[in-house]
C-alpha cells in the first residue's frame, strides 16, 4: 500500500511550474538560459501597488482577514466587476482567493462528485483537467481547431454536453492559444448552455486586460447575464498589474457557490494575504492607464516573435489575439535530427532540444492538450525576445 493517496497519482506536477523551475535552476548553476515558459509579465508591479502594500505593514494589516477577503478589497471587486464588465455582484457574491488557481480550486472541490464531467476546450491550461481530476471529476475534452482560431464551436460543445456535465470551463483570452472570442461567438455559447439548466459556466477571464488590435473583451456573465446564476467569473490581479508572486485572484457568483468555496477556504489556506490584499485594493480602485502602454508593448513583442517564428523553416505561429503567449505548430521540426542521428520524434523532445541547444525554455504543446506545438510566454523584453528567436532558427537550422 503507497503511503502517498490515490488521488494525488491522478495528476501531473504543473508542467508550467516544472519548466519554469528547470529554466531557474539552469540559470542559477551558470547557464545561459532564456526563460520563456513561465506566464508572468517581466514589468515590475507598479510603484503605487507597492507603496499600499507597504502602508499596509505599518498600520498593522498583518492579521487574519475574513476568510473570503477583507470588506475594502471585495468592495473593489464588486466596483471592478461593475465598471469594466457592467455586471453587479454585491460583495457576499465574491471571493478572493491566493491567486486565480484557487478560485477554480476551491469551486472544483465544492461542487464536484465522482463521475461529474466538466467540459475542457482542447487546447487548455494545464491545470484544468488535473484540478479537475484531483476534485473526482471527469475532465471531457472538446477538440478545437486552428481553422476557428483554437476557440469551441456551439455544436461541439452542444455534443458533449450529457447528463453528468456540471461545468464548462470558456477562458477568454485563452492560455496557452491566445484566442478570444468574439460576443458572437461567446453568445452561441451562452445560447446552448442555456438550455441546459445543470451546467455553469467557469469563466476564466484573467488574461482580461491582455486583448490586442482593438478586440472587445467578452465573458459569459455580460453576454447572457440571465446566467448569472450559474457562472462563476474567475479573475485576479496577477497577469494584468504583473502580480503575479502576490498570489491575488478572485471570483463573483451565487452567494450559495461563494459560500461553499468560502467554507473549503476555511478549513485549507484561510484568508489569502493580508498585505497583498491591500495591495490588490490599489491594484482594481488606483491608476489604470498604464496597462495602455503595457498592451502596446504586449502587441510589438507579439507581433516580433509571431515574424520571427514564422520565418524559421518548420515552425508555422498563428498570430494570437490575446494573453500572451504564442501556440506555434512545430510538425515540420517532427522527423529531423539532431547532430547524433537522433530523430526529434515529439514536442516534448523539440522543446527538450531548445532548452539544451539553445538555451531557451518553452513549454510543450502536450502539456497543454495539443501535438506537436509549443508554447512561448512573449511577456519578456524584447532584447530576450529577439535572441531567443535567433536561437532557435539556429538550432533549427542545425538540424537534418
Ligand atoms: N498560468 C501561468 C502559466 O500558464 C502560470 C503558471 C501556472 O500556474 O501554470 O504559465
Amino acid at each position: 500500500m503507497s503511503f502517498l493517496s490515490e488521488k494525488l497519482s491522478r495528476i501531473q506536477p504543473s508542467p508550467t511550474i516544472a519548466v519554469t523551475q528547470m529554466a531557474r535552476d539552469l540559470k542559477a548553476a551558470g547557464r545561459d538560459v532564456i526563460g520563456l515558459g513561465a506566464g508572468e509579465p517581466d514589468f515590475d508591479t507598479p510603484d503605487h501597488i507597492k507603496v499600499a502594500a507597504k502602508l499596509a505593514i505599518d498600520r498593522g494589516d498583518t492579521k487574519y482577514t475574513s476568510v473570503e477577503g477583507t470588506p475594502s478589497l471585495k468592495e473593489a471587486i464588486c466596483s471592478k466587476f461593475s465598471r469594466e464588465n457592467g455586471i453587479k455582484y454585491e460583495t457576499d457574491q465574491v471571493i478572493v482567493g491566493t491567486g486565480g488557481k484557487q478560485i477554480i480550486y476551491n469551486a472544483m472541490m465544492a461542487t464536484l462528485d465522482a463521475g461529474d464531467e466538466v467540459i475542457i476546450p482542447r487546447p487548455y491550461w494545464v491545470s484544468y483537467p488535473d484540478i479537475v481530476l484531483l476534485a473526482g471529476g471527469k475532465p471531457v475534452l472538446v477538440e478545437t481547431s486552428l481553422s476557428n482560431g483554437f476557440k469551441l464551436r456551439a455544436k461541439d460543445l452542444e455534443d458533449a454536453i450529457t447528463d453528468r456535465t456540471k461545468w464548462v470551463i470558456l477562458n477568454s483570452p485563452g492560455n496557452p492559444s491566445g484566442a478570444a472570442y468574439t460576443k458572437s461567438e461567446m453568445t452561441a455559447l451562452t445560447d446552448i448552455i442555456k438550455q441546459y439548466q445543470r451546467v455553469w459556466i467557469l469563466a476564466d477571464d484573467i488574461y482580461e486586460h491582455l486583448l490586442y488590435d482593438g478586440q472587445e473583451f467578452v465573458t459569459p456573465g455580460v453576454v447572457a447575464p440571465s446566467l448569472l446564476d450559474r457562472v462563476l467569473t474567475m479573475n485576479g490581479v496577477s497577469k494584468a498589474y504583473a502580480m503575479t508572486g502576490w498570489r491575488i485572484g478572485y471570483g463573483g457568483g451565487p452567494i450559495p457557490l461563494i459560500r461553499a468555496m468560502a467554507k473549503l477556504q476555511g478549513q485549507s489556506t484561510s484568508n489569502p494575504s493580508s498585505i497583498s490584499q491591500a495591495a490588490a485594493v490599489e491594484a482594481l480602485n488606483g491608476p489604470q492607464e498604464f496597462l495602455n502602454g503595457w498592451r502596446t508593448s504586449f502587441t510589438e513583442r507579439r507581433n516580433l516573435v509571431v515574424n520571427m517564428l514564422n520565418e524559421v523553416d518548420g515552425i508555422s505561429c498563428p498570430l494570437p489575439q490575446g494573453a500572451f503567449y504564442v501556440f506555434p505548430s512545430c510538425a515540420g521540426l517532427i522527423g529531423r535530427k539532431v547532430s547524433d542521428g537522433k530523430a526529434l520524434e515529439t514536442d516534448t523532445d523539440v522543446v527538450t532540444y531548445f532548452l539544451e541547444r539553445a538555451g531557451v525554455a518553452v513549454v510543450q504543446g502536450t502539456a497543454f492538450g495539443l501535438a506537436p506545438h509549443f508554447r512561448v510566454s512573449y511577456a519578456a523584453s524584447t532584447k530576450n525576445l529577439e535572441e531567443a528567436c535567433r536561437r532557435i532558427r539556429t538550432a533549427c537550422e542545425e538540424l537534418s
